[in-house]
């Protein structure tokens, strides 16, 4: 019997695909990329990438690694130089004792060491406290694996931070970890030790993971520093930390980055690793060793300080927009700009930034609930970026 091709139904994929959104950030950022291919000059504020690419000595390391020969498989955990590289790092930057043997695991990027470390602590059913406004990648994620995402709110009026008493309200018995980013991606805010420490009273009263994101941790402004959750007291075996060189040392691409976490949480991630993926690549990793291995060269602590000033510049004229009202981020790289004034929705406007002046930003209710109002505007493009965007801006918020 010849097969019949017109009237075929392809198996159902699974229930998980449909209940996930598609990602925002990615999406609006592809749609960017369409518009220019049709040959539009389209300004991109949309994803969190600078305009650099990476620092040529860490591009060096990586091709003499795979030019001579470091083209196979490492152990799932990751390369012994790279593990102690990330150790050197750790003490180095952020005061952290950790063994290379047992309490690293390389990553692919950042999103991978949450996907493991995820998958190490969840059984179905299990909920995961995350902020609203956050990442766009975590409640899906938690959701792919049968957790349960459960947002608490960051207020405006609390500066975007978690009141503790609605922290405490969204505990239940199923509660299994909390799962937090500072610096803020997309609010912009740097927990100070003692805000920190309210998540620690939380999560050690309820015997919670705490899995923390500071992909950002390299880049706070002015007198704003970043403190590791692992560090305050008693918070080690509690604490999952997530970091990596994909927006800091411009390395998107590479997808490399790692996690530091007790031995139980490191020895679970390989496991996974192990029959996930293997291993991140090879040469990637040596080129990640010199990245973390030595103390910031000034190709990265000029680049570091060029950042700082395109945050003030473009959240300045930001603010400076009729019904508009933005500040400098504490951290990391974004503007988040309260609209709420305007009377337009944080999708409308951005809608109309992207059809009416091709300039493409992400609503701010893409993070949440309580992103709705906002918008996330990506800092870190060329001066001559921000400066055609700033002009294009000012014809459509007037
Ligand atoms: N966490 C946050 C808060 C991010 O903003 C991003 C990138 N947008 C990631 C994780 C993903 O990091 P990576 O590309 O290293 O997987």
């Amino acid at each position: 019997m010849p097969m019949k091709t017109d009237s075929v139904h392809p198996p159902e994929l699974t229930q998980r695909i449909h209940a996930a959104p598609e990602s925002a950030t990615v999406r609006i950022a592809d749609l960017a990329k369409t518009l220019r291919r049709q040959g539009e000059d389209v300004v991109d504020f949309s994803a969190g990438r600078a305009a650099e690419d990476t620092p040529k000595p860490i591009c060096r390391t990586a091709s003499d690694a795979m030019m001579n020969g470091d083209t196979h498989q490492t152990m799932a955990q990751g390369k012994p130089e790279y593990r102690e590289a990330v150790a050197k790092k750790l003490k180095r930057e952020n005061a952290i004792d950790a063994d290379p043997e047992t309490e690293i695991i390389a990553t692919f990027g950042c999103k991978n060491g949450l996907t493991l470390s995820l998958l190490s602590i969840l059984n179905p059913g299990d909920e995961v406290i995350l902020e609203d406004p956050g990442f766009v990648s975590y409640a899906p994620t938690i959701q792919f694996f049968g957790g349960v995402p459960v947002p608490v709110p960051l207020r405006p009026e609390n500066d975007h931070r978690w009141k503790e008493e609605e922290l405490r309200a969204a505990i239940t018995d199923r509660t299994k970890a909390i799962l937090f980013c500072s610096p803020h991606n997309p609010t912009g805010v740097v927990h100070t030790p003692e805000e920190l420490d309210v998540i620690c009273r939380v999560a050690q009263e309820n015997n919670l993971y705490v899995i923390s994101d500071e992909i950002y941790e390299r880049v706070v402004w002015g007198a704003h520093q970043h403190t590791c959750i692992s560090t305050r007291p008693g918070m080690k075996a509690y604490s999952i930390t997530l970091m990596g060189l994909t927006k800091t040392a411009s390395m998107g691409g590479w997808r490399v980055g790692f996690t530091y976490a007790p031995a139980p949480v490191i020895r679970a991630m390989v496991t996974l690793q192990q029959h996930l993926a293997t291993c991140v690549s090879s040469f990637t990793q040596m080129g990640a060793a010199h990245a973390f291995g030595e103390e910031p060269g000034t190709d990265l602590t000029n680049m570091w300080k060029e950042w700082e000033r395109r945050c003030e510049y473009m959240t300045s004229e930001l603010d400076s927009l009729p019904g508009v009202s933005c500040s400098m981020p504490e951290g990391g790289f974004y503007g988040w700009a309260d609209i709420r004034q305007t009377g337009e929705s944080s999708e409308a406007l951005a809608e109309r930034l992207l059809k009416e002046q091709h300039v493409a930003v992400v609503p701010g209710s893409a993070f949440g609930e309580q992103g709705a109002g906002f918008l996330r505007i990506t800092c870190v493009k060329s001066d001559q970026e921000l400066e055609k965007g700033v002009e294009r801006l000012k014809r459509v918020i007037k």
